[in-house]
């Protein structure tokens, strides 16, 4: 166990399960960090999107992305009503990297393996003090494959595409149930045969398929998790 007693918590599984909305209540109720790496691959496309390196089939001129990659800053801003904003370069990107547009082409650019070396390397580091609840495709396999608690999140198709098209909606974001389960089982399936660390299962993670709990029953189930493996933890550290 690390001095300060803290762990890692990683956070994966498909589109639109929901994995941002459970880990951000947990790091907030226990205080500790929360990093949504899929923000990061979206800014990193809006990057690509805004240079002319991302054709409408989702090709990308990954030789122009690859140059231009020590030049992109990826940060997170803390919002004065607490929540937290993606930064590209400085800018707030937040409201754009969510929209269908880009939505539409990350798994192209998330599939490029130096796109992945470099924001694995940035997460890797988020990691260092530990305290830290991240989520996304890899994390759990790739990025901490020692994590101390590791969630795979599963939820139907059409469950997951219903909740996404009620926050585009809620966004002002118009678009049809139809486009949002299409562009889910496309990413789906792109992050599962994609060559660098595709969307898989770590042998060791717990499951949490979440189509029908509600959102408290979630938070609570990952509270419990939590507990349960700091106790562990600490445990074999004694
Ligand atoms: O989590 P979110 O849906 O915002 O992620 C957007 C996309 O970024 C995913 O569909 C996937 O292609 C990519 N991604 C990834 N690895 C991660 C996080 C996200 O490839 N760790």
């Amino acid at each position: 166990m690390n001095s300060n007693n803290k762990i890692i918590i990683a956070i994966d599984g498909f589109s639109s399960t929901g994995k941002s909305t459970i880990a951000k209540a947990l790091a907030q109720k226990i205080g500790y960090r929360y990093v949504d790496t899929g923000a990061m691959y979206r800014a990193v496309t809006l990057y690509a999107m805004s240079h002319n390196m991302v054709a409408p089939d989702g090709m990308v001129n990954t030789e122009d992305l690859v140059a231009a990659l020590p030049g992109i800053s990826i940060g997170f801003g803390i919002m004065p009503d607490g929540t937290q904003h993606t930064l590209l370069n400085g800018e707030d990107v937040e409201e754009h990297i969510r929209r269908m547009d880009v939505s539409s082409k990350v798994s192209y650019v998330a599939a490029i393996p130096e796109v992945r070396h470099a924001l694995v390397k940035m997460q890797q580091g988020y990691g260092v003090e530990k305290g830290i609840v991240m989520d996304g495709r890899d994390i759990g396999t790739t990025v901490f494959p020692d994590a101390e608690l590791k969630i795979f999140m599963t939820a139907s198709a059409e469950t997951r595409a219903q909740r996404r098209l009620k926050e585009l909606v809620e966004k002002g974001q118009a678009t049809s149930f139809e486009e949002v389960l299409a562009n889910v089982v496309h990413r789906d399936h792109i992050d599962q045969t994609r060559e660098e660390s595709p969307l898989r299962r770590a042998d060791d993670a717990l499951d949490l398929d979440n189509s029908t709990m509600t959102r408290e029953e979630q938070n609570e189930w990952l509270l419990q998790r939590y507990r349960e493996t700091v106790a562990r933890v600490n445990n074999k550290a004694i």
